[in-house]
């Protein structure tokens, strides 16, 4: 298995970076995201987003293949995935810009980049619909006064500090992304922060429309077939941020395995790790060979779902049995492993929970019920 850092050298110093921020982020976040201004930071953080966009990019960090922001994003892991989720920069709307907005609005869309790398959300999950997409009640529509978004969204990362995003709305039969610049001055746009155990740094906000007023060059591939359009598109979006959420649930394993390694265990629980680290290696091997498919061209909804699948069930499993192996007092001491443990259970809610994954990965995606 390839060790990032010696491709990425620097990697080091910028785990350092995020571990410090992730403390602070319990108490302060203001001095969390202070904490996290760093060129190199800001450039892992806009990996994805296209160079005629992205004044953020350093030479180091341009070019990175899919299977190498996988390794990065693995490894800044190990030390802090909240801390790392709380970085501004490419999210899932801004791949779901480049997937479905014509030039003119992805140019629009990352204006907002322009001065510093800032934060977008992408809107799908409403409350009592849950991974149900293609129940959305949000709503976009069109009148005398032009077009208006109403509706509640929930559990929307990133969004309290946001300067854009994207929501996802019935429109007539079909649904839309629209895109939302929301603006502290309108009222029409309420965003209220929720609260977290686990992985806080992924900003949690709830988002409340009221006839917020959009244009209709905002609206996301608006003459296109309905086939290009709602839960299809939604698909093809998550289809390429899953990974992601693996790798960050296997370098939140590491991170839980390391700890373990480090301190005086039970025989019994010696073993126990050396089987979880093996657990570990084999889902970062498929981690890798899921990279490779895409990088390949070809869809694989099914393998992706289990990646994701068995790289939240592993750290699960680890950070179930911690409380167990450790002694009561390290356990106790150890705010950051705390920390992590919470973290560990917040990976299989993102991107879709298992039980979605295992009843849908095999279906086509025309009829596929998806969940952010
Ligand atoms: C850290 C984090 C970040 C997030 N970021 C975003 C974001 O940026 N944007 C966004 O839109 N959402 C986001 N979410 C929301 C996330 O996608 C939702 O948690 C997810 O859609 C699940 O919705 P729910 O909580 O309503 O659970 P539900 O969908 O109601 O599921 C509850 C339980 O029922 C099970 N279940 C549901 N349907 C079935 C079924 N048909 N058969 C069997 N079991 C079923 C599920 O597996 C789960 O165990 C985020 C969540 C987290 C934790």
């Amino acid at each position: 298995m390839s060790d990032i850092t010696r491709l990425y050298p620097q990697l080091y110093a910028l785990s350092e970076r995020l571990l410090a921020a992730g403390q602070l982020a319990e108490t302060d976040l203001d001095r969390a995201i202070d904490c996290l201004d760093h060129p190199e930071l800001r450039s892992v953080a806009c990996i994805g987003i296209p160079s005629r966009f992205n004044l953020w990019e350093t030479p180091a960090f341009s070019n990175v293949s899919y299977a190498r922001h996988l390794q990065i994003i693995e490894y800044l892991s190990r030390a802090d995935a909240s801390a790392m989720m709380l970085l501004p920069g490419a999210s899932l709307s801004t791949r779901a810009i480049l997937t479905l907005g014509n030039e003119q609005q992805q140019a629009r869309f990352f204006a907002c980049f322009e001065e510093r790398p800032t934060w977008t959300f992408f809107a799908v999950t409403e409350p009592d619909v849950g991974s149900d997409a293609g129940a959305i009640t949000s709503e976009l529509t069109h009148g005398e006064h032009g077009w208006r978004l109403n509706g509640t969204k929930t559990l929307i990362g990133g969004a309290m500090q946001a300067s854009a995003g994207l929501v996802f709305a019935r429109y007539r039969h079909s649904q839309r992304l629209v895109m939302v610049f929301p603006d502290q001055t309108r009222p029409t746009l309420l965003r209220e922060s929720l609260g977290t155990v686990g992985l806080a740094g992924a900003g949690l906000t709830r988002l409340v429309f009221k006839d917020h007023c959009v244009e209709k060059e905002d609206i996301l591939g608006h003459e296109r077939r309905e086939l290009l359009q709602g839960l299809n598109a939604l698909s093809l979006v998550f289809e390429r941020h899953r990974p992601m959420v693996a790798a960050m649930a296997l370098g939140t394993t590491f991170g839980l395995l390391t700890a373990l390694d480090v301190r005086p265990l039970p025989n019994a629980a010696r073993r126990w790790v050396a089987r979880q680290w093996r657990k570990y290696h084999a889902v970062y091997r498929q981690m890798l060979t899921v990279a490779e498919g895409y990088s390949n061209g070809q869809h694989q909804h099914a393998l992706t779902s289990q990646l994701k699948r068995n790289a939240t069930r592993l750290v699960e499993d680890t950070a179930c049995h911690l409380p167990h192996w450790l002694n009561s007092n390290d356990w106790l001491q150890d705010r950051l492993l705390r920390k992590r443990y919470r973290d560990s259970f917040a990976f299989e809610y993102m991107e879709g929970t298992s039980n979605v994954h295992l009843l849908n990965s095999f279906r086509p995606p025309v009829s596929q019920r998806v969940s952010p």
